[in-house]
């Protein structure tokens, strides 16, 4: 039994479309909503998606633009550039673009974020918000996954869900998310005993490890539901071979490298009921939401 791919793309490409007429009812009123991005250093994964986040606001409408400090910059320079962002009126979200560098205390730039432009859900306030189920910002990566579950119609109420990781940016806020949606969820880390025999209770299994095809087939119930949020890079021939489904060899052949997930999509894809594909699932729903809440932060801001 192949898996059901659950497409990321057409999905975020959905939620775009049903945006356009909130921001062009925004701009109508003379409010276009803005998104401030701080991006420290030059780590080219992160130059990456700060590219394709300011290009899909572009092409929603939205004003967008980056602040870009040097991988030396002090903690003061980051937080003055977050300051200024709070303080402007023409940006409604704010996104402080991570890893930071160790020299940067990131809590306490990440603090200062004032939380009603704090679009990627990660200010305090709106961590207890979501723990209290009354969130006004969840962050854009589980909140992307429940969308998914949800467009595709996959019941979550009474189902077992098991989240590997538990970062505060997926892991946690995913479990959260999906107890929320009354799942009885268990979250794993590295320190989880005989994490396969976990994973196996799972009707919907969430992995966000960073572990390039870490989950096998062994891990996953028949017909489970299986989200694949890592983002991987592999250069290895030999680790692509396994790692990469035959129709994407071509592609790792081409270029020298590819991006994998934290499933191993070829055995996986065999057991599962339904897989999100890396890339082209959970990537494009996080740009979405972060989108969808930057519109809601600029619809927020817009006085009765
Ligand atoms: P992270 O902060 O490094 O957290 C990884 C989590 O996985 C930790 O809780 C860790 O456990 C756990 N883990 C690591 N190795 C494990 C193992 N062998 N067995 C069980 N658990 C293990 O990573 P993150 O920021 O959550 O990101 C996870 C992945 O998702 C990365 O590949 C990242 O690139 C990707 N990501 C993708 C998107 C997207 O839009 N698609 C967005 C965000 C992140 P401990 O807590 O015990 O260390």
């Amino acid at each position: 039994m192949a898996a059901r791919v659950l497409d990321g793309t057409a999905v975020a490409r959905t939620i775009r479309e049903e945006l356009r007429g909130e921001v062009r009812a925004l701009v109508a009123g003379g409010v276009r909503p803005g998104l401030g991005v701080v991006l420290v250093g030059d780590n080219p994964a992160s130059g990456v998606y700060v590219r394709s986040k300011t290009k899909a606001c572009e092409d929603l409408g939205l004003h967008s633009e980056t602040r870009r400090l040097a991988a030396t910059a002090a903690t003061d320079e980051v937080a003055a550039a977050v300051v200024e962002y709070n303080r402007r009126r023409d940006i409604h979200g704010i996104l402080v673009q991570l890893p930071l560098p160790p020299q940067v205390e990131a809590t306490r730039v990440l603090d200062l974020v004032d939380p009603a432009k704090d679009v990627d859900g990660f200010h305090p306030d709106n961590v207890g918000r979501l723990v209290q189920k009354r969130a006004r910002f969840v962050p854009c990566t589980p909140a992307g996954i429940m969308e998914l579950l949800a467009r595709y119609g996959i019941p979550v109420a009474g189902r077992r869900a098991v989240v590997i990781g538990r970062s505060d940016i997926v892991g946690k806020p995913m479990a959260l998310l999906l107890m929320h949606a009354d799942a009885t969820v268990t979250v794993c880390h590295s320190r989880t005993a005989d994490l396969p025999a976990v994973c196996r209770e799972a009707d919907i299994l969430v992995a966000a490890m960073g572990r390039a095809g870490f989950v096998r087939a062994g891990h996953v119930k028949p017909g489970a539901v299986v989200i694949d949020v890592g983002m991987n890079r592999v250069q290895d021939p030999d680790q692509a071979r396994d790692l990469l489904v035959p129709e994407r060899l071509a592609e790792f052949e081409r270029k020298g490298h590819a991006l994998v997930g934290d499933v191993h999509a070829p055995s996986v894809r065999e057991v599962a009921s339904a897989l999100t594909p890396v890339p082209g699932g959970v990537g494009p729903l996080t740009i979405a939401l972060l989108l969808k809440n930057t519109v809601r932060a600029a619809a927020a801001a817009v006085p009765d």
